[in-house]
């Protein structure tokens, strides 16, 4: 179970650049929540906040009910997928998918069947001994899905997860990350800047422009009022 709750949150980047002001959002459990915007507006660092990656300047961040400020990223229980994949170029998909568990020093057997069943729902299943320079794009991307999914964290946050994908890809991987949201029934964050994306994605959209929240809304609401 995750609610995410970001309350009055800010950030200041050094040289005085507020890329985020006076962020409010409760997030359900289970909700998929698609934060949308131009580049620059800052989804990113938003997200990045929530990730434990960049400091909150000010604010408060809780997730079920407990304050995360001061949270280690590793002690967040959240996991994140990356546009660029980030897979480790000289280990198996296998090794990749294993390896996060192997840190945190799950047994062996645990690992094995979580890999599996990862590796199950996302087909690819026959590529458990390939290395990622053997894989193509689509396929990567579910290599890294997969090291997200194994870790069975209590939120996913994805930036801009298939922007390096080609349209029809994207298209078909959109469809199958919804799938995924409702199969693992986890909280997913969803950054990204192409709004077809999040209105077949988001069950509530969030729209940022220069820091701020401009509008939330579901894909229902902003289809009948635009
Ligand atoms: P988005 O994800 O919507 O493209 P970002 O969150 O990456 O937006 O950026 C929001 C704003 O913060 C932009 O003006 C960007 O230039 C600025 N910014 C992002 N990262 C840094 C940083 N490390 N230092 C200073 N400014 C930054
Ligand atoms: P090591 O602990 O020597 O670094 P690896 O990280 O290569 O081992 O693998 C961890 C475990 O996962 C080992 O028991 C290995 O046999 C098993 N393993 C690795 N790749 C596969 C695969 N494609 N299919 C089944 N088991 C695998």
């Amino acid at each position: 179970m995750a609610e995410v709750i970001l309350s009055h949150i800010y950030k200041r980047y050094q040289g005085n650049v507020v890329a985020v002001t006076d962020f409010n959002l409760d997030i359900a459990d289970k909700e998929f929540i698609v934060l949308v915007g131009p580049s620059g507006c800052g989804k990113s660092t938003t997200l990045r906040m929530i990730a434990g990656l960049e400091e909150i300047s000010d604010g408060e961040l809780t997730i079920d009910g407990k304050k995360m400020n001061d949270v280690a990223p590793k002690d967040r229980d959240i996991a994140m997928v990356f546009q660029n994949y980030a897979l480790y170029p000289h280990m198996s998909v296998y090794q990749n998918m294993a390896f996060g568990l192997k840190l945190r020093h799950f047994p062996k057997p645990e690992i094995d069947k979580r890999v599996r069943e990862a590796a199950q729902i996302l087909d690819i299943a026959h590529l458990l001994d390939r290395k990622p320079k053997a894989l193509s794009g689509g396929q990567r991307q579910r290599v890294a899905l997969g090291r997200a999914i194994v870790r069975e964290p209590k939120a996913f946050l994805m930036d801009e997860p298939l922007s390096n994908l080609d349209a029809k890809l994207r298209v078909q991987m959109r469809s199958e990350i919804s799938k995924l949201h409702k199969r693992l029934q986890t909280t997913f964050i969803y950054v990204t800047h192409d709004q077809t994306e999040a209105m077949t994605m988001g069950d509530r959209i969030v729209v940022m422009k220069d820091g701020f929240i401009q509008q939330v809304a579901t894909p229902q609401e902003i289809y009948s009022h635009p």
